[in-house]
């Protein structure tokens, strides 16, 4: 298919159009490397550099005709939203409203789109599924709980075909591509960064929460295993299917288990002190996946938490400074 990937320049984004390219696929990707890298996106991938909110950019992009669209890009650090929401209602809903109208006006009826687990917000019960309700404590989960309605009423309106994915925490990386965040702040490349002698400490954010050790608990998944559901809910879109599906791991795991992980395999000592709790991070998330095993067909093969780790952590030994600059 020829596909249009937004966002493709960043981490999940890169993973993602490994495994599409290895499937035969054609791509365009728009990035305007806010947050991306030029080098995370694959020399046979056309590449338009720009924001997906300029009308310029898109008429670039979709200059020849497309079949459907994976669309990535976002701004997604929790804290910069809540203190700077403007810029994310901007570039998130102003970014996919502006990508939808240029699918609508050209004829292109599908989209994948990355959502997340911040649309349920503090969830009532564990594991969440797909129909628990959804009330996102932060302005970053609103931008992605919006955008689900706007897909919802463009299907309706325009006959869009969606498949909204509600990542838990995306984690790992393949041989090429792994997580290069600047500002880092997701825990495992932290916490890698610190067994390495990158950091010096770990802060951990609270260990007053209601659960076993305190810390909070999340549920992370491989990007590789990310990836294939992409693949195969483009297939899904194609057969019709539109809708939302959670992708975890359905495994729970604290803050303390990732750290004692991390010194498990990369045979390192993780320093570590307690800080206060960060804003907004709810206690416990952990994904009910069965809706997208039984929609998809999709297996995890990736994603037990020392695998993940492993695979990370082999990234980063390889790329010390990430990708160039
Ligand atoms: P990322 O920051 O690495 O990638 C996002 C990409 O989008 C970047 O390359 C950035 O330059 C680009 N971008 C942002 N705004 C743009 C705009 N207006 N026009 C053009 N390009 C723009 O983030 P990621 O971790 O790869 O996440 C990818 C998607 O998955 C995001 O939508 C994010 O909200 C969602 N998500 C990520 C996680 C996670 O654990 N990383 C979890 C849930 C959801
Ligand atoms: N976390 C932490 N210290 C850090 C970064 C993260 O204790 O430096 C915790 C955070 O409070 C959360 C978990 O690690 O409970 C995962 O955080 P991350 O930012 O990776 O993902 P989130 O779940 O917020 O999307």
């Amino acid at each position: 298919m020829k596909l249009c990937v937004t966002g493709g320049a960043g981490y999940i984004g890169s993973v993602v159009i490994e495994r599409l390219l290895e499937k035969g696929h054609d791509i365009t990707v728009v990035d305007d490397l806010i947050t991306g890298h030029r080098d995370a996106v694959p020399e046979s991938c056309r590449f338009v550099e720009g924001d997906i909110r300029d009308e310029s950019v898109l008429k670039k992009a979709f200059e020849s005709p497309m079949d459907a669209v994976l669309h990535f890009a976002a701004k997604s650090i929790v804290s910069e939203s809540v203190s700077n929401p403007l810029d994310y209602f901007d570039n998130n809903i102003g970014g996919a409203v502006s990508l939808l109208k240029a699918m609508r006006d050209r004829d292109v009826k599908k989209i994948i789109f990355s959502s997340s687990a911040a649309v349920y917000g503090n969830p009532q019960r564990l594991p969440i599924e797909e129909s628990d309700p959804c009330n996102p404590e932060n302005p970053y989960g609103r931008t992605k709980r919006m955008i689900e309605v706007i897909l919802e009423c463009s299907r309706i309106a325009w006959q869009l075909g969606f498949v909204s994915l509600r990542y838990f925490n995306a984690a790992g990386s393949t041989e090429q591509f792994g997580e290069d965040h600047r500002p880092e702040t997701h825990l495992l490349p932290i916490v890698l960064d610190v067994a390495l002698g990158r950091t010096e400490e770990l802060t951990i954010f609270g260990d007053d929460y209601d659960t076993p050790d305190g810390t909070c608990i999340r549920d992370y998944i491989h990007v590789i295993d990310l990836a294939e559901a992409h693949v195969l809910a483009l297939e899904a879109c194609n057969d019709g299917f539109s809708g939302v599906l959670n992708l975890g791991s359905d495994k729970p795991h604290s803050v303390l288990e990732v750290v004692q992980a991390v010194e498990r395999v990369t045979g390192k000592k993780v320093n570590y002190r307690i800080g206060p709790r960060r804003r907004g991070d709810p206690p416990a998330l952990l994904a009910s996946s069965k809706q997208a095993e039984k929609v998809l067909g999709w297996r995890k093969r990736h994603s037990k938490l020392d695998d993940i780790i492993r695979s990370a952590h082999a990234w980063r030994l390889k790329h010390p400074s990430g990708y160039s600059r």
